[in-house]
């Protein structure tokens, strides 16, 4: 089947795909060939691609996953594959957010540090992937700092 992965700034991934395993929002979705028409959310997570030869894994933000039996289109946030992601931008927005969390009061500051800290989590999660030493393998996924 074949699958784009559309950003608001680039076409990140355009190919064809053997299986997809998404976040959506309620859960972690696995696509196979022919899987029956269906819309769904997606929230941060790791995407997990399999082609004929390869396994990619990206790292994704919020966004839609519209699925029919031989297409599948992800619009996503924000979607990095493991060497594009900048380790030290995301430490450092792991940093600033764990700083909001421990010092702020108010629900809108919180709510959305807690959403950067999730997305700077998930990048250094994908990140990891690529390094070689097997951690983090995601035959199945993990949520992160889901409730
Ligand atoms: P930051 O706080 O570091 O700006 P962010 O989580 O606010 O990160 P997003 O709004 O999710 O960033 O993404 C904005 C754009 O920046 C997207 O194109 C995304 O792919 C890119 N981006 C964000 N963080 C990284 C990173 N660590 N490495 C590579 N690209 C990143």
């Amino acid at each position: 089947m074949r699958l784009e992965i559309v950003t608001p700034d680039r076409l990140e991934f355009s190919g064809d795909v053997e299986s997809i395993i998404a976040p959506s929002v309620s859960g972690y979705i696995g696509i196979l060939p022919g899987h029956i028409p269906l819309i769904a959310r997606l929230t941060v997570g790791v995407l997990t691609v399999r082609t004929g030869t390869s396994r990619l894994t990206l790292a994704v933000s919020e966004g839609y996953m519209e699925v029919s039996p031989s297409k599948v289109i992800i619009l996503a946030e924000a979607a990095e594959m493991p060497g594009e992601i900048d380790v030290e931008r995301a430490l450092a927005a792991k940093r600033r957010a764990e700083e909001i969390l421990a010092t702020s009061k108010e629900h809108v500051v919180l709510a959305r540090a807690r959403a950067s800290l999730q997305k700077a989590i998930n990048r250094l999660k994908v990140a990891k992937y690529q390094d070689g030493s097997g951690e983090g393998s995601p035959s199945v996924p993990e949520k992160i700092g889901r409730e």
